[in-house]
């Protein structure tokens, strides 16, 4: 059981935005905090569990957003623990899948504080639920690469004719942060892989505004923007889409809502009550 000590800063995973997916120790941390400094992409849902007397901070971080500068999240993260607060930082999906989570556990133990990590379930596994498909499957995926699509600060491009080649190897792409670059990335990865290999995008995983586009690298970007899927969305490219339920690997855009009206099987993971 994750015991927070007074004066410590736990890095804690929201998960993708269901309040239903956090873990029994998220909800733990959560109702534990006086202080929680929270990302953008956490789900609304999730801040009922904080306490009434709890002081909550938005520490939004979109990119191309205004956003609140990375160093000023960490000063406030050893202020604030300093002062003796017990702090979690709520981080969308898990804190340790991009999202700067390895960055703030080293600055915080490079200030002497305590640092937790608590575990969630990342968006590029709940989008792949959502799909109905796996990340891993004995016949179509024999691993799985999860790669950001947004170089960020570090100008560190991805090689993305090297990531097709793995794919055509049988290896799933999770693509984070990719959808502002998605022209670019398909054309990379047409360089190593067959216009009609499966690609999907899902915006807004395990939420009510969930939306699912189903399609081929050949007509991706295009696609996606006639579907009019933006940003917070996970791009999945690879064969283990084969898997898909029947008739969700049409180039089709699929409605959750209308899913859920129409009583379609959905991931038990994501049933309501
Ligand atoms: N730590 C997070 C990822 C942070 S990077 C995690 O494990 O999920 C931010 C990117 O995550 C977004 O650009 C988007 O690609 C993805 N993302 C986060 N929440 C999402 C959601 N509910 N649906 C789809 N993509 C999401």
């Amino acid at each position: 059981m994750a015991t927070l000590r007074s004066g410590s800063v736990s890095l804690v995973g929201a998960g993708p935005g269901d309040p239903e997916l956090l873990t029994v120790k998220a909800i733990k941390a959560i109702r534990g905090a006086s202080v929680l400094l929270v990302d953008d992409l956490v789900g609304p849902g999730v801040l009922r569990y904080a306490r009434k007397s709890a002081r909550i901070v938005h520490v939004g971080k979109r990119g191309g957003c205004a956003s609140t500068p990375q160093a000023f999240i960490h000063r406030l993260m050893v202020a604030e623990a300093q002062r003796g607060e017990t702090v979690v930082r709520l981080k969308g999906g898990d804190p340790f899948v991009f999202g700067r989570g390895g960055e703030e556990a080293e600055h915080l133990r490079a200030a002497g504080i305590t640092v937790d990590v608590v575990n969630g379930i990342s968006s590029g596994l709940a989008a792949a639920t959502s799909l109905g498909v796996p990340w891993t499957h004995r016949e179509h995926a024999h691993g799985v690469l999860l790669v950001t699509g947004h170089a960020g600060e570090s100008n560190a491009e991805l090689h993305w004719p090297t990531l097709a080649a793995a794919a055509a190897q049988g290896l799933t792409l999770v693509v984070y942060m990719g959808v502002q670059r998605l022209a670019s990335i398909q054309a990379g990865l047409l360089t190593g892989l067959p216009a009609e290999t499966p690609a999907a995008l899902v915006q807004h995983a395990s939420t009510a505004r969930e939306r699912r586009l189903i399609t081929h690298i050949g007509s991706l970007s295009e696609d996606a923007r006639a579907a009019g899927i933006g940003s917070p969305a996970i791009l999945i490219v690879g064969n283990v889409l084969l898997a898909c339920p029947a008739g969700a690997a049409e180039r089709t855009e699929v409605d959750t809502a209308s899913l859920v009206s129409a009583q379609l099987p959905r991931p038990s993971s994501r049933r309501t009550s």
